[in-house]
């Protein structure tokens, strides 16, 4: 596990400000947003699409980041809320698909009340 650094506070906001552009307060479709930095620096991002078999914005931001050739991968974070208030960690087939296409990338999570980062792979034991 890491402590943050500047670009991941920067990383943070991006994924803030990409939920309180998108917000669904009507039918609640859009309600969270996640943030990919990539190896080269560059943000991608991503709200989630709801129905019965929707897409998490996980997959929307690394779909985006994979066509547009991005293969490597930094670090990515979740933001639940009107203004991204909550970091929400990976659900159980997001932690799948991750670790399938990149176990070395950092998440973002919440661990009492302290953000911090930890590997994929450590986020899918026993996978
Ligand atoms: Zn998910």
């Amino acid at each position: 596990m890491e402590d943050l650094i500047e670009k991941d506070l920067e990383l943070i906001e991006k994924a803030s400000e990409t939920i309180k552009k998108n917000y669904d307060r009507v039918k609640y479709n859009h309600t969270v947003a996640v943030a990919i930095r990539c190896r080269n620096g560059k943000i991608y991002t991503g709200v989630n699409v709801y129905s019965s078999h929707g897409a998490c914005a996980e997959m929307i931001a690394i779909g985006s980041a994979i066509t547009n050739g991005e293969r490597e991968f930094e670090c990515l974070v979740a933001v639940r809320g009107e203004n991204g208030e909550e970091i929400l960690p990976p659900c159980g087939n997001c932690r799948q698909v991750l670790l399938d296409y990149m176990p070395d990338c950092k998440v973002i999570i919440n661990i009492n009340n302290k953000l911090r980062k930890i590997a994929v792979r450590e986020l899918l034991p026993f996978a």
